[in-house]
């Protein structure tokens, strides 16, 4: 099971994470990055790879 960590601490709710997640894990809630859906990640780490402030990691 996938597991995604955001850090609230260095996200900005900039959401350059839910434009590009291709399945739609992410959603902005109160300024922060939440993933609503992990269970549909596909492990792609576009996510990590762009979010500017390096706040999400994703866990196999
Ligand atoms: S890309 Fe990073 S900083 Fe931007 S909303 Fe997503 S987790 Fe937060
Ligand atoms: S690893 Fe890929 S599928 Fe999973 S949350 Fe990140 S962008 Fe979405």
């Amino acid at each position: 099971m996938v597991k995604i960590l955001v850090d609230n601490h260095k996200c900005t709710g900039c959401g350059t994470c839910v434009d590009n997640c291709p399945v739609g894990i992410y959603e902005i809630k109160e300024g922060k990055s939440v993933p609503v859906n992990s269970e549909d990640c596909l492990v792609c780490r576009a996510c990590e790879a762009q979010c500017p402030e390096s706040a999400i990691q994703v866990i196999e």
